[in-house]
């Protein structure tokens, strides 16, 4: 018997606004989609909090014995703001700033995300396509729009009609806005437009001379619109109706509620059974975005190198910094956050890794039977990690009771325990222990530069400015820079 027919999953469900037992269409096998990044720039921290969200999602899938099929497109068509009456394509715009070609801006932040999921120990997605390489799928979804009645063409373009599919089959499902709320919202359009009302959205844009990415069609050599990649790569590899489709709460509306009214009007069918959205990371209380500016990147989280932390947090603890929140909860930024969450994770890989010096005798006062199953009940409950990790710090408490000899434990205990921890801890949050080798190193180098910040500190007092310059221009040609601060000395690394 798989362990998805023992354990009950219930998930929060975007569309219908409440926890859901999960059934997946085919027993076994889930079918999931989650809109990707798009690669004009460097993924930020929230950017980064989806994807690990939906990696937990994935992982804790797979644990439960389903066999998933997890895609996760790239958009590497820059999606244009107001369907490009105003906005500027962003990879257009980046390869025109940084002088390369398109494909190379789209090459070099696609190496970028992986090397950064990467880091994060996220899992590939099982297929990973490009909206430039289903650009045919996407202009025979335009045909079948048409063909249905729901879209038109003006002047090379081709627009999808809101209004005539709201009357057959009511839009705004998913973000509960009714027609009027969006007329009244896109109002400003209203002057410059192709389209016959404001709320219509393009399919396919003829391009303009200066586009450079364009690519034929019946209608004009242009690109597809922002939502068309994401319908059409979605029931290309997962049907015309499957499990899960997730992304940020940003994307409900305009791009996933277009998303279903697109599927809907080709296939008469809703696309996605249940529809997840992961709630924001937020920087002094505001969204992390990459347009504002206002967002801090895994490098400098890895690093250090951003005014607002106080040292390097390596990837595991900044991951484990956003599963102590559930995803559907906003969660702030914050040095402090880290720095306890960094305490918690030090403490449970050191209970974890003791785990094999415990001996065993009889059973103690601990059922690991019953926590193992409170693990599990955590996760069933709409992927509730911080539930899990309270599960987890109380097994910790365990150990310490062990090591400290006041608890007892049996040896079949012992190996469920292990195996449970490893369970979760590795397997299904995707965490790695940095702590006993890896990290060392980089510990060991902030004792001995903070011991030469002192033995400087000494020499500057002493007036031996000999002595303090020789130690900071050493250690620059040894690529660590010393950088003097109204609160004392800091280093980075060059
Ligand atoms: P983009 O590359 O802008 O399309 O964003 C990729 C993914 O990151 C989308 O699912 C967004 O909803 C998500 N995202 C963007 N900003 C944040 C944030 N501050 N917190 C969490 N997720 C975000
Ligand atoms: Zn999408």
């Amino acid at each position: 018997m798989s362990l998805f027919e023992q354990q009950e999953l219930y998930v929060y469900n975007s569309l219908s606004k409440t926890k859901e037992k999960f059934s997946p269409i085919h027993p076994g096998a889930v079918g999931m989609y989650v809109c990707g990044p798009t690669v004009y720039s460097n993924v930020h921290m929230g950017n980064c909090r989806t994807f690990l969200s939906f990696d937990l999602v994935f992982r804790y899938l797979k644990q439960l014995g389903y066999k998933v099929r997890y895609v996760r497109n790239i958009t590497d068509a820059g999606h244009l703001e107001n369907d490009g009456e105003s906005g500027d394509d962003p990879i257009l715009k980046k390869a025109r700033i940084e002088k390369l070609e398109p494909m190379e801006v789209v090459q070099k932040y696609t190496v970028d995300f992986h090397e950064t999921m990467g880091k994060f120990n996220a899992l590939p997605p099982s297929i990973e396509p490009t909206a430039t390489g289903h650009i045919i799928e996407q202009i025979q979804i335009v045909e079948r729009i048409i063909s249905e009645g729901y879209a038109y063409e003006k002047n090379g373009s081709v627009y999808f009609d809101v209004a005539k599919f709201d009357q057959d089959h009511k839009y705004g499902k998913l973000s509960g806005r009714n027609l009027e709320d969006t007329i009244s919202n896109t109002r400003e359009l209203t002057t410059q437009s192709e389209k016959r009302n404001p709320q219509d959205f393009a399919l396919w844009k003829k391009a303009e001379p200066q586009h450079i990415m364009h690519w034929p069609s019946p209608w004009s050599d242009g690109f597809p619109g922002w939502h068309l990649e994401c319908t059409a790569m979605s029931t290309k590899y997962l049907g015309n109706n499957f499990d899960i489709h997730g992304g940020g709460m940003d994307l409900k509306f305009p791009h996933h509620e277009c998303e279903i009214a697109q599927a809907e009007a080709c296939n008469h069918e809703s696309p996605v059974n249940v529809w997840m959205h992961t709630n924001m990371l937020t920087l002094n209380g505001k969204k992390m975005s990459k347009s504002t500016g206002n967002n801090i990147l895994p490098g400098e989280l890895f690093s250090g190198e951003n005014d607002i932390l106080s040292k390097a947090f390596s990837p595991a603890v900044s991951k484990f910094f956003m599963f102590q929140a559930h995803y559907r909860s906003i969660l702030d930024f914050s040095n402090d956050a880290l720095v306890a969450s960094e305490k918690g994770y030090n403490r449970l890989m050191e209970s974890y890794r003791s785990l094999d010096n415990i001996s065993t005798s009889t059973a103690g006062s601990f059922d690991v039977s019953k926590w193992r199953q409170s693990c599990y009940d955590a996760m069933n409950d709409d992927f509730n990690s911080p539930i899990l990790i309270a599960q987890l710090f109380e097994a910790s408490k365990y150990i310490n009771g062990l090591k400290e000899g006041k608890e007892t434990i049996s040896a079949d205990d012992l190996g469920l325990l292990q195996k449970t921890m490893h369970d979760f801890i590795f397997d299904v949050l995707g965490l790695v222990d940095t702590t006993s080798e890896n990290n060392s190193d980089g510990n060991k180098l902030t004792g001995a530069v903070e011991l030469l910040i002192e033995l400087r500190n000494q020499a500057r007092s002493n007036k031996d400015f000999a002595t303090s310059d020789q130690i900071r221009d050493q250690l620059l040609e040894a690529g660590i820079q010393l950088n003097d601060g109204k609160d004392g000395t800091t280093f980075s690394l060059n």
